[in-house]
């Protein structure tokens, strides 16, 4: 049996900030979903962040789809890295920008790859249940791991924001790469941290009652602007379902 997908999509700046630092990019064609979230004074966290998945996206492209999901994920992050790195090389006034970015990626066989660096999250609905993909590079995940701190706390925690791992020049810090099988039905959630920060799991999987996915992408972003909105946030939606035809 064949896969396809359709994507919706919602990116917005908030009620407190002035930029948003956020990316969005899909690619449906190549079963290519990225979001990004950016960091860096001067307007360099939405270079960052924007610099990210597109050369990610060429770099997962050029590896052709004859790769493995995680293989071409591994690609696309050194191409984001590489990018970023020129950036700072070429433009003083970025140095030090740096970005989370996580990624989906599909295939019409049914296998998929996720890759993340950061906080920004992958998560994916079946069966009604929402399960979370990645693993946050945060210092309270670190905690809650060990055991010295709950993830309630952890949701609160002064030092929830602060990341382990991002993607940017100064670091050499790897993407964390994984994959799977995806079945019509399955629905995936990419999320930068401006609506995890709002919504928990429960109310987020509540809000993903079946229609149109870019309205319910729309629905998560304007719900975390009337809790607040403090934060840029984003949201990727992408349902699986069968085609006909052999792969
Ligand atoms: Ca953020």
């Amino acid at each position: 049996m064949r896969i396809g997908w359709t994507a919706g999509g919602a990116t917005d700046t908030g009620r407190v900030r002035p930029n948003n630092e956020d990316a969005l990019l899909s690619d449906p064609a190549h079963g290519l979903f990225l979001v990004a979230d950016g960091m860096g004074g001067h307007a360099a966290g939405e270079v960052a962040s924007r610099l990210a998945v597109e050369a990610c996206a060429r770099g997962v492209r050029r590896k052709g789809t004859g790769a493995a999901p995680v293989e071409a994920l591994r690609e696309g992050f050194r191409a984001a890295r590489e990018a970023l790195a020129e950036c700072c090389a070429n433009d003083p006034r970025t140095r030090g920008m740096g970005t989370t970015l996580t990624v989906l990626l599909l295939r019409p066989d049914g296998e998929y790859g996720i890759g993340h660096i950061g906080d920004s999250r992958a998560y994916l609905l079946r069966d009604g249940r929402l399960e979370q993909l990645t693993r946050d590079h945060t210092w309270v995940q670190e905690q809650v791991e060990k055991g010295s701190l709950s993830a309630r706390a952890a949701r609160t925690h002064p030092y929830a924001h602060i990341i382990t791992r991002a993607l940017g020049v100064d670091s050499a810090d790897e993407p964390e790469l994984s994959g799977g099988r995806t079945a019509p039905g399955d629905l995936f959630l990419l999320v930068t941290d401006g609506v995890t920060g709002k919504l928990e799991d429960g109310q987020i999987a509540r809000m993903l009652a079946p229609g149109p996915l870019d309205a319910a992408a729309a629905a998560l972003v304007e719900e975390a602007n009337r809790r607040g909105g403090e934060d840029n946030a984003t949201v990727a939606l992408v349902g699986v379902r069968a085609v006909e035809g052999e792969v």
